[in-house]
């Protein structure tokens, strides 16, 4: 009989070596119940870990780290250090053979899926996020998912990273840092109350990978229904506007109500339709590429292997069964009973928030969190797919046929720039007339032109206005403004402005501005973030924001104080405005 196909499922006999021993929360009893629960909805192990050889580990280690792991896997009564020690993370004999076959298992996996020969892989026993280049942190000895992540860009992939784990997920931030091609997102407690007491909004990342870093901290008591508003309402444009190749995201299931380690109260129902929606997110926008790990979760009858078992049946599309099989509740309900964390819930997804009435300190809690996620979302969202969303031109996760002509030959403009040094500008084009046009490459948010395309015929149609510099029939620069519903009427918002690759810093931009704006009745508002930036190729920061004040003041603008919402998160937010049109 065939069984059910499904993402690749890595757990072997090393897996459960990962011990620091039975006081220790972080416990390998989470494999009996989780990979249990597995099986029974269809899922077999289908690669065993093996220990990653320490040329690999330096991928993201210092080799001094990896030698104190060994100093102390062979001997741990000796000197401790680099974080290991007693505490959360205490040496035990065989601990770097343990630590180097779960960043194996998360290599493996991502091995298999560069060869082709897994779309998607899950790494139950991976999501050892904060262990730090020559340091152990939190239960975590190797940074598996930083290793994985580092694999894929020596393949030339760039990775979106998703932690969903209730802790920051600082060890993967940190160590990729200083990578533009690697997009790393926190839903995380805030570290205000929380290890690692990292993870806020202004943590944002530095020079050309600024922007690359977004961090999403709760209030404790948040539920799922302000925690999945926030994952649902910035992954998608953020992912589309990044482009990658590949997806790693880290499953920990301690944001959940009844986990003891931490305040959140999300539910196994929320966690699903997270794991749901990213992977749609990995076919959308990554060819399906997709690595999934665990992470933490110390509830680990009640909670683990459901968040587990529903995070493998996203990669399978399939939806949970109605019931948790009586079996597998019967073999575990006494030990969880041990344990004190029964009884084990009967179905898959849980009560509505949990089975708790939502009370007054909850409520301030999520209106606090869901403050929070808008920011993360002003600064890291480009203005164009905020508006293009908010205002029903295009929807993230929708693929759309190609609009433009001549598909296949979007890149021509760019081609033929030193043929046709300039382009000819069309101001205020209706949706007919870009219907005709396709567009370049890069000049616009998302990566996808396609979808850019999309949005600049949707946009035309809503009453925005878009004016474009064209080299034949290809689009190489757009200028988009509309009408902002939030601010005084005849108010105008610049949405995008943008140039294709091979035509920058000649000019062009600003002629396509001042060309747009003549044309415009009314003051205009621009609010340049984080978020506008070449995905591909970004400038430096301080480069992208010293174009944007020249292009802006250049074409009648005033700096403004940026509104603190967005200051608090984007210091150096470029906002301006332009009184009035020329007419
Ligand atoms: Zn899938």
């Amino acid at each position: 009989m065939s069984k059910p196909s499904g993402p690749l499922l890595v757990y072997g006999p090393l897996s459960a070596t990962y011990d620091f021993g039975p006081a220790h929360p972080l416990t390998p009893r989470r494999f009996g119940p989780g990979i249990d629960l597995l099986r029974a909805v269809g899922a077999e192990p289908g690669m065993a870990p093996e220990p990653a050889p320490d040329e690999e580990l330096r991928w993201v280690h210092v080799a001094g780290y990896v030698e104190t792991v060994r100093r102390l896997s062979a001997d741990p009564f000796g000197p401790a250090g680099a974080g290991i020690g007693p505490g959360d993370d205490p040496a035990f004999p065989g601990m770097h053979e343990a630590a180097a076959a779960v960043a194996g298992g998360s290599l493996q996996a991502m091995e298999a899926i560069l060869r082709g020969e897994a779309e998607h892989a899950f790494h139950a026993g991976g999501g050892l996020h904060h262990a730090m280049p020559d340091r152990a942190s939190g239960f975590c000895i190797y940074n598996d998912p930083a290793l994985a992540i580092a694999r894929a860009r020596r393949a030339g992939l760039r990775v979106l990273y998703v932690d969903l784990d209730v802790h920051h997920g600082d060890g993967v931030q940190a160590i990729h840092a200083s990578d533009p091609g690697v997009l790393t997102i926190s839903f995380h407690e805030s570290g205000r109350y929380l290890f690692p007491g990292t993870g806020f909004v202004d943590e944002v990342g530095a020079g050309t990978a600024a922007g690359t870093i977004a961090n999403v901290p709760f209030e404790p008591f948040t539920g799922e229904d302000a925690w999945w508003a926030a994952v649902n309402s910035i992954i998608p444009p953020v992912a589309a506007a990044f482009g990658p190749d590949l997806l790693v995201t880290q499953h920990g299931a301690d944001s959940h109500a009844w986990d003891p380690l931490a305040h959140l109260a999300v539910t196994t129902s929320a966690m699903g339709r997270a794991a749901r929606l990213l992977d749609e997110v990995a076919h959308r926008f990554a060819g399906g590429r997709w690595l999934a790990t665990g992470g933490g979760g110390y509830d680990v009858y009640r909670v683990v292997p459901r968040a587990w078992a529903l995070t493998w049946l996203a990669g399978a599309h399939r939806e949970p069964p109605a019931r948790i099989p009586s079996a597998w509740r019967a073999r575990w309900g006494t030990e969880a009973g041990r344990y004190r964390q029964s009884p084990i819930p009967g179905r898959f997804d849980d009560e509505p928030n949990a089975g708790r009435p939502i009370d007054l300190r909850q409520r301030s809690a999520e209106a606090q969190s869901i403050a929070t996620a808008r920011q993360v979302r002003e600064i890291h969202v480009p203005a164009l797919l905020k508006a293009a969303q908010e205002r029903g031109w295009w929807e993230p996760l929708t693929a759309y046929p190609d609009m433009g002509q001549g598909h296949g030959h979007a890149g021509e403009g760019q081609d033929h720039a030193g043929a046709n040094p300039s382009p000819t500008v069309l101001g205020h084009l209706s949706a007919e007339g870009l219907e005709r046009l396709n567009l370049a490459e890069r000049v616009i948010a998302p990566l996808d032109e396609s979808a850019g395309m999309r949005i600049l015929v949707a946009a035309a149609k809503g009453g925005a206005a878009v004016s474009v510099a064209a080299n034949g029939g290809t689009i190489v620069a757009a200028a988009v403004t509309a009408r902002s519903p939030s601010s005084a009427p005849q108010e105008h918002e610049l949405l995008a402005l943008g140039v294709a690759p091979g035509m920058r810093r000649q000019g062009l931009g600003k002629a396509l501005l001042v060309a747009h704006l003549a044309d415009l009745e009314g003051p205009v508002v621009a609010t340049v973030t984080l978020a506008e930036r070449d995905p591909l190729a970004p400038e430096a920061v301080e480069t992208r924001r010293r174009i944007a004040r020249s292009l802006l003041l250049g074409a009648g603008f005033e700096l403004m104080a940026p509104p603190p919402l967005i200051a608090t998160a984007d210091p150096g937010v470029v906002t301006a405005r332009r009184a009035r049109g020329q007419k």
